[in-house]
C-alpha cells in the first residue's frame, strides 16, 4: 500500500521562511509529485481545508527502546530520527518500511574506561576507548555496524567521580571518524568539556554547558569552524532541576566541589549560536534510561523542544527549520526536510500556521511517511 498515491487538497505549505497560499500537493510513489502530474482515479484525497502541511519532523538526538517508540514519534509527526547511542544494535532499520520514522544511528558511543555508560548504563565495555590507536579499532567497529556517525561522550575531568578521556583518545577519535567520511558528534554538558571537544575538532556539540558559557575566544572559534548545536532544551531543563534538586549535589555546588548548574546557560548559548548565524538543530534526548536525570517522551517532547528553542530566540519558523531542513542539510539527508517535488513525501499536516504561534505544530490533522498515512 506504500504506493498508494494521494492528493491532499487546499494544503497551505511550510517553506523555510512562510507559508504559501492553498495548493494541491500531490503524493505519488512515495514522493511528492509535480502539479498536473496524472493521479491514478482510485488515488485518496484529503481536503486540508487550509490546513498547513509542513515537512516530517527531524528528532536529531533520541535513544530508541524499540519499534513501539518508533510508532509512537509517528503519531507526532516525527519521520526521521537520529539515535544518538543505543547498548546493543536493535536492528531498527530493519523494521522501519514506510510507515516508521526513519532511524540513522551513532550505535555505541565512545566512553572512558570506568565511565559512567559502562559502569552504570549497562553499554559494553567495547565503548571504552583505553589509547589513541583503540579509537581506530573503535570506529572500524561502528563502520562495521552500519553506524551513520560516530558519537563521543565527552566528560569534564574536573568533575568528581567523572572518568574522562584525554584530548589525544578525542583527536585520534575525530581523525579516524573524519577518515571514515563521518559527522562527528560531542556529549557535552560543561564548558570545560566543550573547550576539549571543540579542541579536538568535533562536527556537532550535543547538550550544552549547564555552568558557564564559553570564552569568547572559544565561541569565535566554533564559529569560525561552523560547528553545529543540537542543545536538547528540554532534557537541559529536566536535568538541571533534577540534578539540583538533590541535597547531596547542593552541598557539593555549595562548597564548590561540584559545578553550579543553571539552565538559563543552555537558553544563552542558543542565543548566542542563533545570533552569530550558526546552527541548531532540534533534538530531545527522548529515552527511557533509568539512570539518566530526565526522560523525555517520545514524539511529544519534539513540540516541547520547538517552544523550548523559541524561547531561546529564535523565531517560529527557525524553529520549524531547526526540526526538519536544517538537520536534513547537516546529515545529508537530501531527500526530506522540505516539501518539494520529488522529496519523500514525509509530511505532517497541521489545523494552523505554525510559523504565527509555534504550538500549532501540536494540533496534527495527519501523518505521512514515504507517501503512507499513518495518523
Ligand atoms: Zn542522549
Amino acid at each position: 500500500m506504500a504506493t498508494d498515491s494521494t492528493v491532499i487538497r487546499r494544503a497551505r505549505v511550510l517553506k523555510r521562511d512562510a507559508v504559501t497560499e492553498e495548493q494541491d500537493v500531490l503524493i505519488v510513489d512515495g514522493r511528492i509529485a509535480a502539479p498536473g502530474t496524472d493521479i491514478p482515479a482510485e488515488a485518496a484525497v484529503i481536503d486540508a481545508a487550509g490546513g498547513v502541511l509542513l515537512p516530517g519532523l527531524i528528532d536529531a538526538h533520541v535513544h530508541l527502546d524499540g519499534p513501539d517508540a518508533l510508532a509512537q514519534l509517528a503519531q507526532w509527526g516525527v519521520t526521521t530520527v537520529l539515535d544518538m547511542g543505543e547498548r546493543a544494535p536493535q536492528d531498527l532499520r530493519a523494521s522501519t518500511g514506510t510507515a516508521l520514522p526513519a532511524v540513522l544511528g551513532a550505535g555505541l558511543p565512545a566512553t572512558a574506561p570506568g565511565g559512567m555508560h559502562t559502569h552504570k548504563m549497562g553499554f559494553p565495555t567495547t565503548s571504552e576507548i583505553v589509547s589513541p590507536d583503540d579509537a581506530a579499532r573503535f570506529v572500524r567497529d561502528r563502520i562495521e555496524g552500519g553506524s551513520d556517525f560516530i558519537k563521543i561522550i565527552v566528560e569534564d575531568p574536573k568533575v568528581p567521580g567523572t572518568k574522562a578521556l584525554p584530548p589525544a583518545i578525542l583527536a585520534a577519535l575525530v581523525r579516524e571518524g573524519h577518515a571514515a567520511g563521518k559527522i562527528v558528534i560531542a556529549h557535552v554538558v560543561t564548558a570545560a568539556a566543550l573547550d576539549l571537544a571543540d579542541d579536538a575538532g568535533v562536527d556537532v556539540i550535543t547538550h550544552t554547558p549547564l555552568d558557564a558559557q564559553p570564552s569568547p575566544e572559544r565561541m569565535a572559534h566554533l564559529a569560525e569552524r561552523q560547528v553545529v548545536l543540537v542543545p536538547t532544551l528540554t532534557m537541559m531543563g529536566e536535568a538541571a532541576t533534577s540534578i539540583t534538586s538533590k541535597l547531596m549535589f547542593r552541598v557539593l555546588m555549595a562548597v564548590r566541589i561540584a559545578p553550579r548548574l543553571d539552565y538559563t546557560h543552555a537558553q544563552q548559548l542558543v542565543r548566542t549560536f542563533h545570533d552569530r548565524g550558526l546552527t541548531v538543530l532540534a533534538g530531545t534526548d527522548a529515552n527511557t534510561e533509568p539512570l539518566v536525570p530526565a526522560r523525555p517522551v517520545f514524539g511529544s517532547s519534539l513540540h516541547d523542544e520547538l517552544a523550548l528553542l523559541v524561547a531561546a530566540g529564535l523565531s517560529p519558523a527557525e524553529a520549524l527549520w531547526a526540526a526538519t531542513g536544517a538537520t536534513a542539510t547537516v546529515f545529508g539527508l537530501e531527500d526530506r526536510g522540505v516539501v518539494e517535488v520529488g522529496h519523500r513525501a514525509d509530511l505532517v499536516l497541521v489545523g494552523a500556521d505554525p510559523t504565527r504561534d509555534i504550538a500549532a505544530t501540536r494540533d496534527i490533522r495527519g501523518v505521512w511517511i514515504g507517501g503512507e498515512r499513518v495518523r
